[in-house]
């Protein structure tokens, strides 16, 4: 159990995706029991990117992905989870196929196509006419197994479509 925490801060050294160096500020609560430090509780983080994002994802926006860092909806684990432990699921009603979770995700799980012609006729037909609307194009998570919870696509989404969902142990 927790028994205590105090404002702390450090200096994270770091190689942008563009390869460059650079430094930030992190500032958080140092929690404690006695003496032991438990964890790091990070405020949003603006350079809390994993470096290679460009690499992994062509179409990665840092720009983009940065403001999503930031946003203090962020959910998720902070790129910590292991690869599958967690799954974006894309609400297809909500879902105008804009591309901000393409440009976001480190590592490149999403792709935006044409929506499934099986897919599409389950829909209502108000929601089939909107999706018509914006050229039946959609979000789809070819790479879902790659997703390490960074919670940017989130956020990042306008149409707020996109939900983090925890892989249950069978
Ligand atoms: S899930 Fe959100 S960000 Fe991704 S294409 Fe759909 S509306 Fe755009
Ligand atoms: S939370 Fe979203 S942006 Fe982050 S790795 Fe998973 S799918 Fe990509």
């Amino acid at each position: 159990m927790r028994s205590g925490g105090k404002m702390a801060s450090a200096v994270l050294r770091y190689v942008s995706p563009e390869g460059a160096l650079g430094e930030s500020k992190m500032v958080g609560v140092l929690h404690t029991e006695g003496s032991t430090p438990l964890s790091y509780r990070r405020k949003a983080n603006m350079d809390d990117i994993p470096p290679g994002a460009s690499r992994t994802n062509p179409a990665f926006d840092v720009a983009k992905a940065r403001r999503a860092a930031g946003d203090s909806r962020r959910p998720g684990e902070q790129c910590r989870a292991e690869p599958a432990q967690f799954q974006p699921e894309v609400n297809r009603k909500r879902c105008e196929g804009k591309s901000e979770c393409v440009v976001v995700c480190p590592y490149g799980v999403f792709e935006v196509r044409t929506i499934d012609e099986g897919e599409y006729r389950a829909l209502p037909l108000m929601i089939r006419l909107k999706i018509r609307v914006h050229g039946k194009q959609t979000a789809y998570t070819p790479r879902a197994d790659a997703c390490h919870a960074c919670g940017l696509c989130v956020v990042a989404c306008p149409e707020r479509a996109i939900t983090l969902v925890r892989h249950e142990s069978p």
